[in-house]
């Protein structure tokens, strides 16, 4: 696609779907209040995260620097542990890896991954003929949309739940109301039969530790626990840059991101280091027992090492990906996910940049930052995204990649924004 055609659909998107569109307002000012009162519960009642996060902030810098040592470590403790391990350089590697595993005519549920939607897996094993169900919530309700996740934590954060009983109405056949228990209800129904009838269990990690090969998925829901250990198999994507050092960095890092994320506590966290075994009978080790009988673990690189190559960009690796940045920052407040291609906001700006549509690509999200600085404040690492994007911006223009009408469209969304502040 050309850098104007890129440039016009993002501009339609993020000015008629988002700050135009009444329901996302309504839904994202409901989502920002109830964050802010429940984030600021949690740092009162756990004051030592503020503590805990600069000693993350140091565990994240010490792991970018090493992360393919790092990486191999952890591959060596994923095998000791009877799993096996492999590294997808780019999304082609990582789509020849999966069809491998996976083959065709299954049933996979999986969890929620943002690592899986960089590449469209979920799209990708769907083309191959097998059927997949996303089994997050706000997940299942984007796959029924057909659209993407609009928050790092929320996927569906920008539907209200009037649309929400309208979509399951429709999925259903039954008149489901506007109201969010059953809502959450109907969902259970659907899935639950789901879980024990899948072939393969797919999900992503919030972090891993190199010298256990201990992935945590931290969840509320109860799904990732049920997709993950329910089926045969389970198959996990992970992004390089989620290895820490030890399963003491991990916790600590686990933690940080779980309190940020809106929880002073998680129903769940779960911890995994290999396949499912036992030793009950005559103490003879066996693979298999209730949970998955094999564990595969993908490491995805896709652009991350170039990122950590450069000293400014290199920052974005740090991220947690707790989402606190997004409900402070005044775009997003009016656009949703629409700021963004694939991942969102001012972090995802130079995620896209470097994963999924290129420098080129993600130029029309590199002007819509107001740089105001609002997510480096609110950011538990202190991430300075501001920095970033002007650095993209520089190198941008350094190889002639600003499409004309940018500043007129800066000025827009300025105006836009200026509602967004809170
Ligand atoms: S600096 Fe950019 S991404 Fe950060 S809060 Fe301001 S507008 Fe949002
Ligand atoms: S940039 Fe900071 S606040 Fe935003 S998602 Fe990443 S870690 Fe969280």
């Amino acid at each position: 696609m050309s850098m104007d055609r890129i440039y016009e659909e993002y501009v339609d998107r993020i000015i008629k779907f988002g700050a135009e569109n009444e329901r996302t307002r309504i839904a994202l000012d409901r989502a920002i209040d109830s964050y802010r009162k429940n984030r600021a519960n949690a740092l009162k009642k756990f004051p030592h995260t503020i503590t805990l996060a600069e000693e993350v902030r140091k565990i994240k810098e010490y792991s970018i620097s090493h992360m393919d040592e790092l990486r191999k470590s952890a591959c060596d403790a994923i095998e000791e542990n009877h799993g096996h391990c492999y590294l997808a350089k780019t999304k082609e590697q990582a789509y020849s890896i999966f069809e491998d595993l996976v083959g065709r005519n299954k049933t996979i549920v999986k969890s929620k991954s943002l690592t899986s939607e960089e590449i469209h897996l979920r799209q990708f094993l769907e083309s191959m003929g097998n059927e997949v169900y996303e089994t997050d919530l706000g997940e299942f309700i984007v796959q029924l949309l057909n659209t993407r996740p609009m928050h790092i934590l929320s996927p569906a954060i920008n539907i209200p739940r009037e649309d929400v009983a309208r979509l399951l109405s429709d999925f259903t056949g039954e008149s489901i109301p506007p109201d969010i228990a059953k809502e959450v209800a109907t969902v259970r129904k659907i899935l639950r039969e789901k879980y024990f009838k899948a072939d393969i269990g797919i999900n992503g990690a919030n972090v891993i530790s190199a010298d256990t090969g201990t992935m945590f998925i931290i969840e509320n829901e109860g799904n990732a626990r049920l997709s993950i250990g329910a089926p045969p198999v389970q198959i996990a994507l992970i992004g390089i840059e989620k290895i820490v050092p030890t399963l003491n960095d991990a916790f600590k890092t686990a933690e940080v991101t779980w309190r940020y994320a809106n929880y002073r506590i998680p129903a769940y966290v779960n911890l995994i280091s290999g396949p499912s075994k036992t030793g009950d009978i005559e103490k003879v080790t066996t693979y298999g027992a209730h949970g998955p009988r094999e564990l595969h673990v993908v490491f995805l690189d896709n652009g991350r090492s170039e990122m950590a190559k450069h000293p400014v960009y290199r920052e974005a690796l740090y991220c947690l990906r707790c989402g606190a940045c997004l409900y402070e920052c005044p775009v997003y407040a009016v656009t949703a996910g629409h700021y963004g291609q694939q991942y969102m906001g001012g972090i995802g700006t130079i995620w896209d940049a470097f994963t999924t549509v290129g420098f080129e690509g993600a130029a029309p999200e590199a002007y819509t930052c107001l740089r105001c600085g609002r997510c480096k404040v609110m950011c538990p690492l202190g991430i300075d995204t501001v920095t970033m994007v002007t650095q993209l911006r520089k190198d941008l223009v350094s190889r002639g990649l600003v499409p004309q009408p940018v500043r007129e469209f800066a000025e827009e969304i300025l105006e836009l924004a200026k509602n967004g502040v809170r």
